[in-house]
């Protein structure tokens, strides 16, 4: 399957920011794009139409919502609903993102309605998962990946095709302080979420893509996409340039 290569805007670029960022990218990457590699670009909300107007009809990128809610329709104000993003554009929803469980106040098992009601409304998701620096300290990582994992997963039914679901892994100390995990972190915390994902899906496990994502950069992309079990990037701050994302999407 190929790598992934994701975007997440955050609370970041209005529509005409967004239409002039895919724009520059659709004039970077075009024709450029590895053929292992598909990009995915995952914007505010109320960008997401403007971006899959130019980045998925014109160049076949994806793009995806920041997050969902677990309803069809209803009085949830302020949320948004798996047809509402699909009408958009979009693909792809983040459950779990570490902004909604540590800002938000987000539980685990609300991110696991949210995982499962992602697919089976037709959206492919991507499960954030990910230790605070204080869990790190306390030898705590494969506990609380187990946990992310359990409760992310624990909708997903078995007979899942791969591509639907992604893990990505996203030590909460690294995302957007600069500070990226050292590669053997990398490695170990991507094995152990790789031995978790075929002990619940058997083979396929094997297939379901698992990104990196916390403080990638231009400079340390390739090493971190050459690490075992990297199967792609989730990139915030240094996605919202053009010209930085589309080194670290071709690096
Ligand atoms: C993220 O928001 O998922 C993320 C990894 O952010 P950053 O790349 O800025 O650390």
């Amino acid at each position: 399957m190929n790598k992934l290569m994701a975007a997440n805007w955050k609370m970041h670029k209005t529509i005409k920011e967004a239409e002039a960022t895919a724009s520059e990218l659709l004039d970077l990457l075009s024709g450029k794009l590895p053929e292992d590699r598909d990009v995915l670009i995952i914007p505010p909300f109320t960008a997401l139409k403007a971006a899959a107007d130019i980045l998925l009809t014109r160049l076949g990128y994806s793009v995806g919502a920041q997050n969902l809610y677990p309803e069809e329709k209803g009085a949830f104000t302020g949320e948004i609903s798996p047809s509402m993003i699909k009408e958009a554009g979009g693909r792809f929803a983040l459950a779990g993102h570490s902004e909604r469980r540590h800002v938000m106040g987000e539980p685990d098992d609300f991110v696991g309605k949210k995982v499962g009601f992602g697919l089976s409304h037709g959206l492919a998701m991507i499960l954030c998962i990910g230790e605070t620096i204080d869990e790190r300290k306390a030898g705590e990582v494969e506990d609380v990946l187990k946990r992310h994992l359990d409760t992310g997963l624990a909708e997903v039914p078995a007979d899942v095709n791969a591509e639907e679901i992604v893990v990505a892994y996203e030590p909460v100390w690294a995302i957007g302080t600069g500070e990226v995990a050292k590669p053997s972190d990398i490695v170990e915390a991507h094995g152990f979420v790789r031995k978790e994902l075929e002990e619940k899906f058997g083979p396929k496990g094997n297939a379901i893509r698992i990104l990196y994502g916390g403080s990638v950069k231009p400079d340390n992309a390739t090493e971190i996409m050459g690490l075992d079990n990297v199967d792609g990037v989730l990139v915030g701050g240094a996605s919202l340039q053009a010209d930085s994302f589309s080194k670290i999407v071709t690096a």
